[in-house]
């Protein structure tokens, strides 16, 4: 079904910052399958974990219990202080689990239809409930009746959680994005997640942070939470768990990782072998070869670079990131970059119209990053002269 605008480029074969498409063409992938092949593509330990499992044992059930699955679990919560775990195979999946458990506290606590505070300008998936709580009402367009118990408040506004939480009794929880990806990499005041994380303590509801873009290593720590000396109560993420594998994870602290009982959640593919020894190889690598760090240090030269060699262009707004999320943000719609970038050979994205995106997988060297800056700042700068 036409439900993608595809670029009309195919690629055939994938080896780390580089694919080939099937006219031998080689580009650099400055997006990683928007955030999702961290560690590139067909990066040897994850291939060959994936062959070996695959030759092993690829699905059981939830039924029994699944060794590799348990491993992955622990593994995730040892990276995040989270207790439980859920697994399920995408982001939007995850987030769905969330959902169910802020509706289980809201009950937990007496309020007959509980609600959770959603962000304007956010994402969290294109499933009814997912889609619901996304803050674009282009998204919402033609889909009506949304799912209820959804409130929106203004993001990087604590006010504005403060006045619906003064204003309505039935809140049970917060859901919102460390750093908003589709919404235009937008990063909140760093006292941000304190601040609603007091609130929520303060009113005994759940603080649920959607990282399914933001986690595994994209910022510079395994979740982007970890920049504060917060924790949440429920942690969502899915992207670059499985390097390209499907897999979701809902991870869970304190009560509310007390609150799904046999029966209350599950799915079919959830956290099967082959997921979770992909995912186990993907962490296990990026923890290995130091990527984190390497994420942190071509991430600010980057962002640094790019705001030195675009500092005279007048229709640039501003550059800003984390790591190696990485947003430009332009005066204008800016969107036909990405077929400027194409024919020059480089993977990007423009998201919320003017914000190019930048989500370059974490094995990016120096070298790779000269090249990505070079044909974009030339893009850029063709677009600006098109403007003039
Ligand atoms: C991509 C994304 C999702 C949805 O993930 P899917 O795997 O496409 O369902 C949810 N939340 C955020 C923040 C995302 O970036």
């Amino acid at each position: 079904m036409p439900t993608y605008a595809r670029k009309d480029v195919t690629f055939v074969s994938g080896d780390g910052v580089w694919l080939i498409s099937d006219k031998q063409e080689e580009y650099l992938d400055a997006l990683a399958g928007i955030a999702v092949c961290g560690l590139g593509h067909a990066h040897p330990d994850v291939s060959n974990a994936i062959a070996d499992q695959a030759a092993t044992l690829t699905h059981t059930s939830n039924i029994y219990r699944i060794g590799l699955q348990e491993e992955l679990g622990q593994k995730l919560c040892e990276l995040s202080g989270m207790e439980k775990v859920f697994f399920g195979n995408s982001g939007a999946e995850a987030n769905e689990a969330a959902i169910k458990l802020a509706r289980l506290h809201g009950h937990y606590k007496n309020i007959s239809e509980p609600a959770i505070i959603v962000m304007e300008n956010s994402f969290h998936g294109r499933t009814m409930a997912t889609l619901t709580a996304t803050g674009n009402r282009k998204a919402h367009a033609g889909f009506e009746p949304l799912v209820p118990g959804f409130v929106r408040a203004a993001y990087n506004d604590v006010e504005s959680v403060e006045n619906i939480l003064q204003n309505n009794t039935n809140i049970s929880a917060i859901l919102v994005e460390p750093i908003q990806g589709e919404g235009g990499i937008r990063l909140p005041e760093s006292d941000y997640l304190p601040k609603l994380k007091s609130l929520c303590e303060k009113h005994e509801i759940l603080l649920m942070l959607d990282e399914v873009q933001t986690g595994n290593g994209r910022t510079g720590k395994w979740f982007c939470f970890q920049h504060t000396t917060i924790h949440p109560d429920v942690l969502v993420t899915a992207k670059g768990l499985g390097n390209g594998m499907p897999i979701g994870a809902c991870l869970a602290k304190g009560h509310a990782a007390t609150l799904f009982a046999p029966g209350s959640h599950g799915s079919t593919f959830g956290g099967n072998a082959l997921a979770c020894r992909a995912s186990l190889s993907t962490l296990n690598t990026i923890e290995k070869n130091k990527l984190l760090t390497n994420a942190t240090d071509i991430g600010s030269y980057i962002v640094k670079e790019l705001q030195k060699k675009l500092s005279e262009n007048t229709l640039v707004k501003e550059v800003r990131g984390k790591g190696l999320m990485i947003g430009i943000e332009m005066k204008v719609p800016c969107s036909q970059l990405v077929d400027n970038c194409l024919d020059n050979k480089l993977l990007i994205n423009v998201t919320a119209e003017k914000v190019i995106r930048l989500l370059p997988p974490l094995i990016f060297n120096k070298a790779n990053a000269d090249s990505m800056i070079e044909i974009l700042t030339k893009c850029i700068n063709e677009l600006s002269t098109a403007h003039a």
